[in-house]
């Protein structure tokens, strides 16, 4: 049993409704630091609510590289299979750049994917009210409001395809190959049209197909997908015009689904029109099994280990998880509620402050404690 009891000050143990292992990975550069914050808000959550989390700390990515050779060891993988859930923070840094691309932490975090079979990732980009003025639109764009979906493929592409650098004709080359299935396609494109009814009915799917065969592919088959989902208004976008439109006007989205590369590319875009890429949170889910719950950044090295992070995308990640991967949702709408609260206190982590005189700068564990104790007081 490798379990971490982060603090064992607000560790209560209570009346078990749920009793839940969630696979634990740190990570590099500022995921320590993060997710040590979403962990002591997931204990309040647990102990407010009389749930029991046991933490199973898992190494992948450099971590993983130092301590094993390995950027995700089978045993390690084994934890999070095992799992009910897996929070992340990020891997990766400078350090590992240089090794050789099998044993790069992000290949750790690609063979995680492929093996939980989590083929689906949906992150939300929201403007928060109170941080409309950190985004880099203008007022009259931000106004109408933003807030979209994108559902991204996840384990397929040109990530998962065959990668070579060779010599030909003297000249160094290199060649990376992108594929997509009919089944791959439809599985995720099934999901996009699920989302949708839930939500406002639209959905745009991003593809290039007037150069690429995959994007042709893509588009043909959410076309006769679209038979079935008759509720749901379907429309077609390539993606060098989607990239515009997204920071155009934003408004005009509810769903997007994409494949892998493009989604990777879009949906980092789309963070960035909200305010702060620290505060968006991201779920990959499969058909069954535990799902993978991380913020959308990466290790962010520049600012690791100066208590500066923004631990909110990783909190508002353990927030998915509770409502996707454990059906608490009264517990994730408590953690949401109380990130909102704080916010709306002026609370700001370097990163999403302003010029506001309202605006009080926070450390990554003083909005860790903050968003703690509101959750506290606001519970009933
Ligand atoms: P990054 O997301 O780590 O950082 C981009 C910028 O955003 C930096 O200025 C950083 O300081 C800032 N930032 C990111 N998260 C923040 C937070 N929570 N609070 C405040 N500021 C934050 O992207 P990058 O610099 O391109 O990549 C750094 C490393 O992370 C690389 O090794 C990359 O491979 C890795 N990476 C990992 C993941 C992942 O683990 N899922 C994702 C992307 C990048």
């Amino acid at each position: 049993m490798y379990t971490t009891l982060i603090n064992d000050d607000i560790y209560h143990e209570r009346d078990v409704i749920m009793n839940k292992n969630i696979a634990v990975i740190r990570g590099d550069g500022i995921g320590p630091e993060i997710v040590n914050q979403a962990l002591l808000v997931l204990n309040e959550a647990a102990a407010l609510y009389g749930h029991s989390f046991t933490y199973t700390d898992v190494d992948m990515g450099g971590a993983a590289i130092d301590k094993w050779g390995s950027p995700l060891p089978d045993a390690e993988l084994q934890k999070c299979l095992e799992s009910d859930g897996v929070l992340l923070g990020a891997v990766g840094g400078e350090k590992w750049n240089k090794l050789p691309g099998e044993i790069r932490p992000e290949k750790g975090l690609l063979k995680l994917r492929a093996k939980m079979n989590v083929f689906c990732n949906s992150r939300p980009a929201k403007i928060w009210p109170q941080l409309a003025a950190s985004s880099p639109l203008k007022p009259s764009v931000t106004q109408k409001g933003i807030d979209l979906i994108i559902v991204r493929e996840l384990t397929g592409g040109i990530y998962f395809g065959e990668h070579k650098t060779d010599i030909e004709s003297g000249e160094k080359y290199a060649e990376d190959n992108m594929r997509y299935t009919e089944k791959e396609i439809e599985r995720i494109g099934r999901i996009g049209f699920e989302t949708a009814q839930k939500r406002n009915k639209r959905l745009c799917s991003v593809e290039k197909s007037n150069v690429l065969d995959t994007s042709k592919l893509w588009k043909e088959v959410m076309h006769r997908l679209a038979a079935e989902y008759s509720d749901v208004e379907l429309s077609d976008m390539l993606v060098d015009n989607c990239a515009m439109q997204l920071v155009k006007d934003p408004s005009q989205f509810d769903v997007i689904v994409t494949e892998n590369m493009f989604g990777d590319i879009l949906s980092d875009e789309a963070s960035m029109i909200t305010g702060s890429i620290g505060m968006i949170p991201s779920s990959s889910t499969g058909s069954s099994g535990p799902g993978l719950y991380e913020p959308i950044h990466g290790s962010a090295p520049d600012i690791a280990g100066k208590d500066i992070a923004n631990p909110i995308g990783t909190v508002l990640s353990a927030a998915m998880m509770l409502r996707y991967g454990f059906d608490m949702s009264r517990e994730a709408d408590a953690i949401e509620k109380a990130v909102s609260d704080v916010l709306d206190m002026g609370y700001r982590t370097a990163d999403i402050m302003s010029d506001k005189p309202t605006d009080k700068k926070v450390s990554c564990s003083e909005m860790g404690q903050l968003i703690i104790k509101t959750l506290r007081s606001n519970k009933p």
